[in-house]
């Protein structure tokens, strides 16, 4: 089939005898009814979207409450409940934690599914403990999940005829360096809707050298790839001024973006980074604006609550706790489950749409710092903190680390040895971020390491 190349939304054609407009397979079509009307509910101010998401919720508790074991005595508080008083009910029904899921195994998954949500999906989520979980999602879900992955290239204006590359396999033996893997599609979200253009993958174990060789050899137009591999790919390339031609965008998924990686990424390489919020369990909770650094929640299809100390919504400028329902997935349904995320909620953005904004998401509470009174806080590293921090030494990367209540380590990899006032340098900077009372303590490891799950922090608590 003939597509145009310089189209940057080639839609893709399910009859060969009509080439445009095309009329796309029925999947397709599902998934462009719901974007439509995304289209229009991202522009709804915040109580028109909660009033429906109520009305969505209303619909999945009695589901729940009926077909799934686990929840038969727990909802009983929000039978009958309408209006204000079922938001009332909703927030005191208990969180779900991850615990609680594996702990209640079968019971979390419905003994009935209403006709029309598909066929079940079986997936697996890790976690930190190491112990698998399993989950299912219906095909409904799914369809769900991929209207979001279009918003978000429709959001940022991507050509979806450019050439994706995707460093985020980690399969042993898969997609291996040099030759990768090498797809037609950039695959299933946008599958039988556009005709994009090729995807290629490469094994995220590959070192991070032979990334950027690949990179170089395979000039895609996006990347998408992990923010600890994209900060090595960084690194490298200033370090050995190989650099990857022809990139427009890149896209970073999974792990929580560390403040100073927009930057470093926009010096190294001078390119943006759109970032997504998501998780397997629960799929996509926030986008990044298109306009600004920020995020919208994906309220048409994740109900996101983020929780003070007491369990009450937060106001913009507060840090809580992140709490998410999804919305369609009637085979397991996760109610208040807590992710064990921290973000912090934004105030209204510019951008004109309703959907409410979360200003950055901080990761796990092991990254507060702790403090000498019993409380915590967030070392909130704005991109600019690190830019100085940056400028008083060759700091390849860094990390910090609370060892004792007073008492820090900095960890750093340096491309050659401090002298005495950079040193003292570095300690007044952290002083002045994370408290004057604390003891700083430098470390020069040759590498350093990220967590065993493999991600790096930049800050950590021993404590
Ligand atoms: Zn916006």
């Amino acid at each position: 089939m003939m597509t145009v190349a310089s189209d940057p939304l080639p839609f893709e054609s399910a009859l060969p005898d009509i080439a445009w407009p095309a009329p796309v397979s029925p999947r397709g079509m599902a998934v462009l009814s719901l974007l439509f009307q995304l289209e229009r509910t991202e522009r709804w101010p915040p109580e028109l979207l909660r009033d429906f998401q109520r009305r969505q919720l209303e619909r999945l508790v009695a589901h729940a409450a009926s077909h799934v074991p686990y929840y038969r005595d727990r909802l009983m508080p929000l039978a009958g409940v309408e209006g204000e008083a079922f938001w009332q009910a909703w927030q005191r029904l208990p969180l779900l934690t991850r615990a609680d899921v594996q702990g209640a195994g079968d019971d979390l998954l419905s003994r009935s599914i209403p006709e029309g949500h598909g066929e079940l999906a079986e997936f697996f989520t890790s976690g930190s403990t190491g112990r698998p979980v399993r989950a299912l999602r219906t095909e409904l879900a799914q369809l769900y999940w991929n209207a979001v992955t279009v918003r978000d290239h429709l959001w940022h204006g991507r050509d979806l005829s450019g050439k994706l590359a995707a460093i985020r396999d980690s399969t042993p033996g898969k997609a291996l360096y040099p030759q990768g893997r090498r797809l037609e599609r950039w695959g299933f979200s946008t599958a039988e809707i556009f005709a994009t253009g090729p995807c290629v993958t490469l094994n995220i174990l590959t070192a991070t050298e032979d990334q950027l060789a690949w990179l170089v050899r395979e000039r895609p137009d996006y990347l998408i790839t992990h923010p600890t591999i994209l900060d090595r790919l960084l690194r490298a390339s200033a370090r050995t001024g190989t650099k990857p031609d022809g990139l427009k965008q890149i896209l970073t998924i999974s792990e929580v973006l560390p403040p100073g990686l927009r930057e470093l990424c926009r010096q190294v390489w001078g390119l943006s980074i759109a970032d997504t919020y998501s998780s397997r369990e629960i799929g996509y909770l926030a986008l990044q604006c298109p306009q600004a650094e920020h995020y919208h929640l994906q309220s048409e299809t994740v109900l996101v609550e983020i929780l003070d100390e007491r369990g009450r919504p937060c106001a913009p400028g507060e840090v809580g706790r992140v709490v998410a329902t999804p919305l369609h997935n009637l085979a397991m349904p996760l109610l208040r489950y807590e992710l064990g995320d921290y973000a912090e909620v934004g105030e209204a953005c510019g951008c004109g749409r309703g959907l409410p904004v979360v200003r950055r998401i901080l990761g796990r509470r092991q990254n507060m710092l702790r403090l000498p009174d019993g409380g915590e806080r967030w070392p909130l590293l704005s991109s600019s903190d690190i830019g100085r921090l940056l400028a008083l030494t060759p700091i390849r990367r860094y990390q910090f680390v609370q060892t004792h209540l007073d008492r820090l380590e900095v960890r750093l990899e340096t491309a050659r040895q401090l002298d005495d006032d950079e040193a003292r340098q570095v300690i007044e900077w952290t002083r002045a971020k994370f408290g004057a009372g604390l003891r700083i303590e430098l470390t020069f490891p040759d590498v350093l390491a990220p967590t065993a799950t493999g991600k790096f922090e930049d800050f950590v608590c021993l404590l």
